[in-house]
């Protein structure tokens, strides 16, 4: 299928990097969208050795059809030379609703960051970032997709931190938890997501069916909640945004 104006033009992109091991069933690919040279070849080479199959993109066009087949995860630059990142994002969440997407941004500042989380990115990171915190996330993301694409009531483990949801029970290492209905289904989004930025929107969908954000109190009170049970370092808080579960 060709997106209109967006997969006719001639896509710049390099064959995929295949590090010198052999292949496990379980290989993971991810598109690179970056214009900078440097940056890109730097990640393809870091993500290669961490055994992954690396694509490069250098362009926003051609965005969507390189996504096709078996990407799992796209890191993507706000920053390129033709569309714009946010306008790349979009496309590509309404072509691969199952993606990852994690953005790189240059923008720091706070509206950019939801306006990428509305545009469809799972995640974001702040150019200049650390390499260690891309990939811890990128692991993080992929683990969410084999979960997502597992049976749904499969356990869930996080850390120490143990879900059997079928059972709809919780322990920390052996200790079991006591949790309301919502602060288990929370945990539960949160573990999934682990690694993760959601928006206060996306979590107030997902757990309370609602998107009603005349007051989210409710929310607040469930991840104290969580907090008093797990630790408080285990959800950060993000200003203006909403909240990331750490891993513990
Ligand atoms: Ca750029």
């Amino acid at each position: 299928m060709v997106t209109p104006g967006f997969g006719e033009v001639s896509v710049r992109s390099r064959p995929l990097l295949r590090p010198p091991t052999v292949w496990t069933m379980d290989e993971r690919r991810i598109l690179v969208i970056e214009d900078d040279e440097a940056i890109a070849s730097g990640l393809a080479r870091i993500l290669t050795s961490q055994g992954y199959l690396v694509h490069l993109l250098s362009q926003g066009a051609g965005a969507v059809r390189a996504a096709d087949g078996d990407v799992d995860l796209v890191v993507l630059d706000l920053g390129l030379p033709d569309v714009d990142g946010l306008e790349v994002c979009r496309r590509l969440r309404t072509a691969h609703p199952g993606l990852a997407i994690l953005i790189l941004t240059a923008r720091d500042n706070e509206l950019d960051v939801v306006a990428g989380l509305d545009a469809g990115a799972d995640d974001y990171l702040v150019k200049p970032f650390r390499l260690s915190e891309l990939l811890a996330r990128i692991r993080s993301h992929m683990r969410r997709v084999s979960v997502t694409t597992a049976h749904s009531e499969q356990p869930l483990q996080v850390g120490e931190l143990r879900v059997d949801r079928s059972a709809r029970r919780a322990w920390l290492g052996a200790q079991e938890l006591v949790l309301r209905p919502k602060e288990f289904e929370l945990l539960t989004l949160f573990m999934i997501n682990a690694g993760i930025a959601l928006t206060r929107e996306r979590i107030m969908e997902r757990v309370w069916d609602t998107s009603w954000m005349g007051s989210t109190k409710t929310l607040d009170t469930h991840v104290l909640g969580l907090r008093n049970k797990l630790g408080a370092e285990a959800i950060a808080t993000l200003r203006g945004v909403g909240y990331r579960f750490e891993l513990p």
